[in-house]
């Protein structure tokens, strides 16, 4: 076992703080990872504050994890040292059920995937994830970063690249495609950026046009403010997908009918709450609500290198270790441009 640096959340309600936690031994099939940069996703808020049920405080959050290859266990053949790595949200799964074997680890069913963070590791002991200065995982769940996406903009990448491009490639975004993306935050301005890469048609639905200029420069066609009304009645009928990424509950009804017939809108973000759905709004127009869920590893490598090949990296601003609590703040403030990534030299 190996002592390193970390910042982790105590409870629900207390800022996150300095400690250290262990790591356990490198294993047969470990690599063990130097975290440079670590991304702030809303999903750690939401975990940190239990509004998706227990923590095993304390935790150490982050599952955006991009650093070098330091050792690796006997048995691995996929890295070496000094090899540029990322983890994403899943450190582990049963790699037997038919989920598992079709390469859609997230969604393994048996008993389910084991989460970077707040999860229970194969030792039996809490998983705790990237705002620390190491972590140690099993080679099949790290990806490879390509050489031209530098470390801390592929960070990022490892959770709202892949939960974006995944749902945009299963449901065959292409050209021609009008989708929309509701929320320009970490997740939506990824979402923009990929649809538009595949030669979709892009909309951004934002609360206001604060950020409209840089939805245009990130590649959207049409930016509008859905705090007007009017909006709703303008783009009624508009688009064959709209991917959800807002961390908040929607009036679902008033973005169903933006849907064309048979449209589908995929629910990204995970707001606290139930929505309430009206089945008219389904019936009328034989419109789809999915949801997903991140994406599989053999998924999230062809993200990596579509990324690489497509210059896609997120905008990002990079703070110290010490900033995490007023970077929760500002996400909560839908103040982000566009994803807060940690550089964790200082926890080294
Ligand atoms: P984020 O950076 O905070 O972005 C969310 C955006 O939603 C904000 O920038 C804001 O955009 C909009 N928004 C926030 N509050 C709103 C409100 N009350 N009403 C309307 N719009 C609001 O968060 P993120 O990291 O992208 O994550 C977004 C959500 O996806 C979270 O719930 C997260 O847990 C979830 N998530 C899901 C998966 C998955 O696998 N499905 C993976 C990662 C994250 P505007 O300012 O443009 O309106
Ligand atoms: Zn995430
Ligand atoms: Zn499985």
């Amino acid at each position: 076992m190996s002592t390193v640096a970390a910042y982790a959340a105590t409870s629900a309600t207390e800022p996150l703080s300095k400690t250290t936690i262990t790591r356990r031994d490198v294993g047969a099939n470990d690599v063990s990872i130097e975290i440079h940069f670590a991304g702030i996703c809303h999903s750690d808020i939401h975990t940190v504050r239990g509004e998706w049920g227990q923590v095993k405080y304390p935790m150490v959050p982050g599952h955006e994890i991009a650093g070098l290859v330091t050792e690796v266990g006997s048995d691995v053949t996929k890295f070496k040292v000094g090899d540029r790595v990322g983890v994403g949200c899943f450190v582990d799964s049963c790699r037997e059920c038919e989920y598992c074997l079709a390469g859609e680890e997230q969604y393994c069913n048996n008993p389910g995937m084991v989460g970077t963070y707040n999860g229970t590791g194969r030792d039996g002991q809490p998983t705790q994830g990237g705002y620390s200065a190491a972590i140690v995982v099993d080679e099949n769940y790290v990806l490879n970063i390509p050489d031209s996406i530098p470390l801390d903009k592929a960070a990022p990448l490892l959770c709202a690249g892949i939960t974006t491009y995944s749902p945009l490639r299963h449901w065959n975004t292409g050209p021609g495609t009008r989708v929309a993306v509701i929320g320009l935050g970490g997740l939506g301005h990824l979402a923009v950026k990929l649809a538009v890469a595949l030669g979709a048609d892009v909309t951004v639905l934002s609360q206001s046009l604060k950020k409209m200029e840089d939805g245009l420069r990130l590649g959207a066609s049409e930016y509008y403010a859905t705090s007007d009304r009017d909006t709703f009645k303008k783009l009624r009928g508009s688009f064959d997908l709209i991917l959800n990424t807002v961390s908040a509950n929607l009036n679902l009804e008033d973005y169903l009918g933006l849907l064309t017939l048979d449209g589908t809108l995929v629910e990204l973000g995970m707001p606290e709450h139930p929505m309430e759905v009206p089945a008219s709004a389904l019936i009328f127009g034989r419109r789809r609500i999915s949801g997903s869920l991140i994406g599989g590893i053999a998924e999230t490598q062809e993200m990596l290198d579509f990324c690489a090949e497509h210059g896609v990296t997120p905008e990002i601003e990079v703070v110290a270790p010490d900033y995490i609590n007023e970077a929760y703040e500002r996400v909560l403030a839908s103040d982000v441009r566009y994803r807060f990534v940690i550089d964790t030299e200082a926890l080294r």
